[in-house]
């Protein structure tokens, strides 16, 4: 009784009974149902923050609002934007931008912050309030932030679904197997098997 099972006895994984008897849980029917989306990164999207447009943003030169180009980098490419600070009601930053083919405008609120050195203006979400970095996803018309973008940053990949956690899963089905295997093998060692250690050895003759 040295080997009771082996892994090669079971090409297309372990039958449902011997994976309860392992404790291994099985996929719930809910979480099957669930459709796999593959996460955004953050490091896919074009970002932008204030200090995109230069410094002094909200200082007019020459009584105009500032205005002019700002080149945002991704990876290897690259995205111009225009830009047009409005001073109203509320001071904003006016975008043109190409995405997706088309040319486009967006108004992005600023939100004034005030430090010792000053006031320094921030992007404002505008669909939750957030203040600070935009994003632009490769799928998208207009910036958001992280959140309401549902980006998340490459480490953070570390879920059952990515091929690390597949692996594990596998990993940890062969340790338990590994484990059990020895677990009656002291039993046999013993001159006496529990009713565990039968059901594991009927089983296991019954399959092959
Ligand atoms: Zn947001």
């Amino acid at each position: 009784m040295d080997s009771v099972i082996n892994l090669e006895d079971f090409p297309h994984g372990l039958p449902e009974e011997m994976e309860e008897y392992l404790g291994i849980e099985q996929d719930s029917e809910e979480n099957k149902k669930k459709p796999i989306t593959p996460k955004v990164l953050v490091e896919d999207c074009f970002a932008i923050s204030v200090g995109s447009f230069g410094r002094y943003l909200l200082k007019p030169i020459m009584g105009q609002a500032k205005q002019g180009t700002a080149y945002i980098w991704r990876r290897f490419d690259e995205k111009k934007i225009e830009f047009q600070v409005k001073f109203g009601d509320k001071p904003s930053i006016e975008i043109r931008y190409k995405a997706r083919g088309h040319h486009l405008t967006q108004d992005i609120k600023l939100s004034l912050g005030f430090t010792p050195f000053g006031v320094r203006p921030y992007l404002v979400c505008w669909l939750c309030g957030h203040r600070g970095k935009l994003y632009l996803k490769p799928n998208a018309h207009y910036w958001a932030c992280r959140g309401c973008n549902g980006l998340t940053y490459d480490l953070q990949t570390y879920k059952k679904t990515t091929v690390i956690g597949f692996l594990r899963y596998k990993l940890y089905r062969f340790f338990k197997l590994n484990l059990m295997k020895l677990a009656v093998k002291r039993i046999d060692y013993a001159g006496k098997y529990t009713r565990k250690a039968r059901a594991v050895m009927a089983f296991a003759k019954n399959v092959r």
